[in-house]
């Protein structure tokens, strides 16, 4: 694991400390387990409407972001809500859970709520992330700081050996968590520890031969029994579009940006609900006009692209929202992009990562 650490300031957004982007004030809000019922999910695009810029924005944390929140009053309304329990917690509610896992989920709410009772976890870095895997893979490949899959302990993505019980696993992290904040000098990231052994001193649980798991897809997309697996475009999710998926029942916010709705969803909501649809492997950030630092309207370049592999359009280096998964990086120069580091000028990019995807 890399030894190099970061020295500036923990600059994660969140409700209260905003991100000052050029399309004005992002505010992140977190969702443990990505769970929201129907009425948060009105809430928030209610609050897209009223105070941002009508959309609610997923990320690659499985949150939901507001953009162009220039008008007051977010908090209030996400406490109101129930999406804001603890002020002081709220950069670390950082928690992914698999959607289909009704134990994952569980332990995702328990852990939320034993986090927030904890006054010192406030200060962990807005980064680190937790996450149970109920043993479907799913989110264990979304590189959580400290992961449970279905018993065995993960830190930084790799199996440790250690085997603690459902009964044991929000214990566990929380004692990894606390062990982390200790040892972390200026670290952000438990991958960033030249040594994980300390973190797991003292924490009770079988041992045995770390393993090598292997990764699963995230949520299908369509039919799923009752449910039904759905993406907006982009991660970008209309108020309209909200309220659709409020009407239909209560909803989990997923970190391959797309959403498990559990109900029934009407027809001609404009999301993606075919497994097959080309865009629905591509990901790319807010880019321009939204971002000062892009170098591109990288969003209307990705969606003259139409069918790719795994990839993900960026305007600049930062690579905000990149899949924690393998993909194809596809970086903005102002003047064309860098697919895995070779240039493309924009009209070459289709046929570019169409060979991509046959390779
Ligand atoms: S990757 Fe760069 S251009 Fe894109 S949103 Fe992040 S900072 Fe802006």
């Amino acid at each position: 694991m890399s030894t190099s650490a970061r020295v500036r300031a923990d600059a994660c957004p969140g409700v209260f400390a905003t991100h000052d982007a050029a399309d004005g004030p992002l505010a992140r809000i977190r969702l443990p387990g990505g769970a929201i019922s129907a009425a948060q999910f009105r809430a928030l695009a209610d609050a897209a409407d009223d105070l941002g810029d009508g959309a609610l924005h997923l990320t690659s944390r499985g949150n939901v972001q507001l953009r162009g929140v220039t008008r007051p009053g977010l908090a209030g309304r996400l406490v109101a809500a129930g999406l804001l329990p603890s002020p002081s917690h709220e950069r670390v509610r950082n928690i992914l859970a698999s959607p289909l896992s009704e134990t994952a989920q569980k332990l995702a709410r328990e852990l939320d709520e034993a986090l927030c009772a904890v006054p010192e976890l406030a200060e962990l870095p807005g980064r680190f992330l937790f996450a149970f895997d109920g043993g479907q893979g799913d989110v264990a490949g979304e590189g959580a700081d400290v992961c449970w899959r279905d018993g065995a302990v993960l830190l930084a993505g790799e199996d440790t050996g250690l085997r603690v019980t459902a009964g044991q696993a929000v214990e566990t992290l929380l004692a990894v968590a606390r062990a982390f904040l200790r040892t972390r000098g200026t670290a952000w990231r438990i991958g960033e520890l030249a040594d994980v052994e300390p973190l797991l001193s003292g924490i009770p649980g079988e041992t045995t031969e770390p393993r090598r798991f292997e990764v699963n897809p995230g949520l299908p997309i369509g039919p799923i029994g009752d449910a039904i697996g759905v993406a907006p475009v982009f991660g970008r999710l209309t108020s309209a579009q909200a309220r659709a998926i409020a009407k239909a029942g209560n909803a989990v916010v997923t970190p391959w940006r797309s959403i498990l709705v559990l109900g029934p969803l009407a027809p001609d909501t404009g999301l993606i609900t075919d497994p097959d649809a080309p865009s629905l492997g591509i990901s790319a950030c807010i880019g321009q006009p939204g971002c000062a630092k892009s170098l591109a309207d990288v969003r209307a370049d990705a969606a003259r692209v139409g069918r790719a592999p795994r990839a993900h359009f960026a305007g600049c280096e930062r690579r905000c929202g990149k899949p924690a998964r393998e993909h194809v990086d596809v970086l903005a120069t102002g003047d064309g992009y860098l697919v895995d580091g070779a240039y493309v000028p924009v009209g070459e990019l289709a046929r570019t990562l169409a060979e991509k995807g046959t390779q």
